[in-house]
């Protein structure tokens, strides 16, 4: 008895650290569900998973998330903190109401482990009457406050993830997340890829004009325009470059098809005008486009020289205004 109750510490004392070392959410998520079923025994188990308003229900033998489980309703309606064990169906009571085979006995419910905002719920059935005790409730429920912390601490790790990847005042990627999109797609296999650059004109005159504030909301308006065009479409990355420059990456894209989304992108710009702190500014932005059909024909940094090359030559000093492709010029 010993040695079984000595195997099955290890066996929790392992699935601890496999949460520990996760960084991820789903890592963590998909940790915990790999591990639980070596734990405990259990015919039908159901995890659920609450971050802020939004929550998810794994059953743990599918691994696959579903919509609802009455149970997990009434166990948060009833504000229940303490584990509910019962050794017989005949126990249950009317509050549990869920459908299984008419042969399980055995449930555990561990309601409410929380950390922060996040508040995980466990339920478990056995065919096997008594199958479930206070011990077994202790060892979930240190499972479970492990499992909140590290879900709790890979959803911040992911935040500052991803707020160095953005750039705060347009919300769109910045030029950092640019670089790391550029060098995977010009390492994969989702050629043609295009590089459409584009620059506001004459941008250092609303500035003069109407101060460096409202320069910084048509900056936001613009992103906002063109945060509405990419999430039309599968295939634009979207970013800000520097100042008043900003990047799309297009995978499979061809060259006509990279001129018909700059020339969309130019119109965002020019049709409407720009309405910022009582202002009706009229914006345009000029547009160099590169295209590289397949992998060795052109590096990123080159394909981007080329991009830069086309919207000064046959944007910008050709009246502005205007979206040039490097082959054309
Ligand atoms: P061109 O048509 O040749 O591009 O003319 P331009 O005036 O747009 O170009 P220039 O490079 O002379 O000026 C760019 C201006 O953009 C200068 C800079 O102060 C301004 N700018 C860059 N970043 C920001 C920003 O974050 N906020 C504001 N308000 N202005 C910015
Ligand atoms: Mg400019
Ligand atoms: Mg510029």
């Amino acid at each position: 008895e010993t040695i079984e109750a000595n195997e099955k510490a290890k066996r929790f004392d392992d699935a601890k650290e496999h949460l520990l070392i996760s960084r991820f959410e789903q890592e963590t998520i998909d940790s915990l569900l790999r591990d639980l079923p070596h734990l405990i025994d259990f015919s039908e188990g159901w995890i659920s998973i609450q971050q802020q308003r939004k929550q998810t229900i794994y059953n743990i033998r599918t691994k696959t998330i579903i919509d609802v489980l009455p149970l997990f309703h009434s166990l948060s309606a009833e504000q229940l903190h303490t584990p509910i064990i019962h050794g017989l169906r005949c126990d249950w009571g009317s509050d549990i109401q869920i459908d299984l085979p008419v042969d399980r006995h055995s449930m555990i419910a561990i309601p409410s482990i929380t950390n922060e905002d996040v508040d995980v719920s466990i339920v478990l059935f056995h065919q096997i009457a008594d199958a479930y005790d206070a011990t077994s409730a202790d060892e979930l429920s240190r499972l479970l406050r492990i499992f909140c912390r590290v879900v709790h601490r890979s959803r911040e790790t992911y935040q500052l993830y991803a707020e160095s990847r953005t750039d705060a005042l347009t919300e769109l990627a910045n030029s950092r997340a640019f670089y790391e999109e550029g060098a995977q797609q010009f390492a994969s296999d989702r050629y043609p890829l295009s590089i459409v650059l584009f620059d506001i004109d004459h941008f250092k005159y609303v500035n003069d004009t109407y101060g460096h504030k409202v320069g910084d909301l048509v900056l936001r308006e613009l992103g906002r325009r063109i945060r509405s065009i990419q999430q039309k479409k599968h295939n634009v990355f979207a970013a800000r470059y520097g100042g008043e420059e900003f990047v799309l990456l297009l995978h499979q894209s061809p060259q006509n098809q990279a001129i018909d989304v700059a020339e969309e992108v130019r119109h965002a710009v020019l049709d409407r005008p720009f309405v910022v702190d009582g202002h009706r500014l009229s914006i345009t932005i000029s547009l160099g486009v590169d295209t590289v059909e397949y992998r060795s024909e052109r590096s990123f940094e080159e394909s981007l020289r080329q991009a830069d090359h086309a919207l000064y030559v046959g944007g910008k000093h050709n009246g502005r205004n205007c979206t040039a492709h490097y082959a054309n010029l």
